[in-house]
């Protein structure tokens, strides 16, 4: 019999070992040409809490608790049993023709969550696929429906929803294209809602006018009966955090209503406690939509798992359809898998037990606290919600305008950070930070005083 694993004691790689031996044989996310497959990245060995240990041996805040996903924070004995446990009782079954215990159980409470109709789950392997699936629904819908036609994608500037090949041909990010195909032709892209990058005059509620004209020009040009979904993240997170003005998510909806056209909320980082709530939607924003994909904090990044919520309307419409024996001929071997919806359920626990009452309580600190970084002269504007937020630098506070590409300015105040104990996700001009959901008053604190501290040793680099 093989000996049981130790893995408290088991030896560790070096962190120069680990970096060594992924810089040989790792393709890394995200590379670029001149070092893809050749890149030296830190080594995160371990983590407790707020907090990972890198492979020197340094304990860092996890700033973006991993990627927008450790909600409820690192090492929880709860999550790591119920993978056991659940390994131990059924590791697998396939969801083509059998289902389990698990995901039909969280099936059930994320309806009891989920606003309006969003009575039925299709589960994922994560965001993308989640994403993907959504699309693909629309799709089979409109086949059926006999409206084939029906099938352009509206999403954002500045969005993400994925590296899928739809999911990713709907992104609107800076560099997110430029050596990348896409499908060009199924997806049309409207302005980014950013109020800090309003024209300038622009009243914050004439920026909203504009945004809701320039779809409704959008459905006029294209013709509605083209046009089959609208995708937004309800606040786009790795944009740079970027909430919509007032009133924005609504009249879209409306818009999308009148012209029976699917609302698509990407919930992947919103939702499970981000902005306080199981599904931020309906709760924060007042939206119904017709699905909601999420990911990430559903199992707080300890198996990955995905899904989309879906309105029994639209289920209803397929069953009374003429093309009953029509195939929704999608699916993931991973799809309800048991470990994950199980982790899924303990997370929902823990977030229910008083997580969500936490993040309630303590966002308007971890809001105020960090916005009182814009008295630094690099920082142009501190903007969030909950338990998200976004630091951008800017060239100059008169202008605003985006420093050079060249200066890398995210990456610098990245480096700073880790070197006083802090992980951010820099991006080109900006921070983004998402604590893991358990931060304190007291680390918040923590934090804000070691951004401040990085974001001076930044503008001294650059006088
Ligand atoms: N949608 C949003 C809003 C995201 O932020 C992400 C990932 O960051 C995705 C979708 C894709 O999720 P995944 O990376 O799990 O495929």
């Amino acid at each position: 019999m093989a000996a049981k694993l130790d893995i408290a004691n088991a030896p560790q790689n070096g962190a120069g070992e680990t970096s060594a031996l992924a810089e040989k044989h790792l393709v890394q996310p995200w590379p670029v040409a001149g070092s893809i497959g050749a890149e030296a990245r830190g080594a995160i060995e371990s983590g407790d809490g707020i907090y990972v240990v890198d492979g020197e041996g340094r304990r860092l805040i996890d700033g973006p608790a991993g990627m927008w996903c450790v909600n409820v924070g690192h090492r929880r004995a709860e999550l790591a049993e119920v993978l056991h446990d659940q390994a131990m009782a059924l590791s697998y079954n396939s969801p083509w023709y059998t289902t389990n215990q698990p995901s039909a159980a969280l099936a059930e409470r994320l309806a009891a969550h989920a606003p309006g109709d969003l009575s039925h789950v299709f589960y994922t392997t994560g965001g993308s696929s989640a994403v993907e699936t959504a699309l693909r629904f629309m799709q089979f819908l409109n086949n059926v429906r006999g409206r084939p036609e029906k099938k352009l994608i509206v999403s954002r500037q500045g969005g993400y929803h994925g590296s899928t090949y739809l999911s990713a041909s709907l992104n609107g990010r800076p560099r997110d294209h430029d050596w990348m195909d896409s499908a060009t032709d199924q997806v049309a892209k409207l302005a980014c809602p950013n109020p800090f990058r309003r024209p300038a005059g622009q009243s914050e509620a004439e920026f909203c006018d504009r945004l809701v004209e320039e779809f409704r020009a959008l459905i006029e040009e294209r013709g509605p009966e083209r046009i089959g979904a609208f995708i937004a993240e309800p606040i786009m997170a790795s944009g740079g955090v970027i909430v919509p003005p007032e009133g924005y998510l609504r009249r879209m909806r409306t818009l999308c209503s009148e012209h029976d056209i699917l609302f698509i909320a990407d919930e992947v980082v919103t939702a499970f406690g981000r902005l306080g709530e199981v599904f931020a939607s309906k709760a924060v924003f007042g939206l119904e939509p017709d699905m909601i994909t999420f990911a990430k904090g559903v199992t707080s990044g300890y198996f990955p798992l995905g899904g989309v919520m879906i309105s029994s309307r639209l289920l209803e419409s397929l069953r009374q359809s003429n093309h009953s024996d029509a195939m929704f001929a999608h699916g993931l071997t991973y799809s309800s898998h048991p470990i994950g919806c199980a982790v899924a359920l303990r997370n929902l626990d823990i977030l229910e037990d008083g997580l969500l009452d936490h993040v309630k309580a303590i966002s308007g600190y971890f809001q105020k606290r960090l916005k009182s970084l814009e008295s630094l002269p690099l920082v142009g504007e501190v903007r969030g919600m909950g338990l998200m937020a976004c630091i951008e630098c800017v060239a100059d506070r008169v202008s605003n305008n985006p420093l050079t590409l060249d200066l890398e300015v995210g990456k610098r105040i990245d480096r700073h950070c880790q070197e006083l104990g802090l992980l951010v996700r820099p991006l080109i001009n900006m921070c983004v930070m998402s604590p893991p959901l358990t931060i304190s008053t007291a680390q918040i604190g923590d934090m804000v005083a070691i951004l401040d501290a990085s974001i001076r040793r930044a503008m001294d680099e650059l006088v």
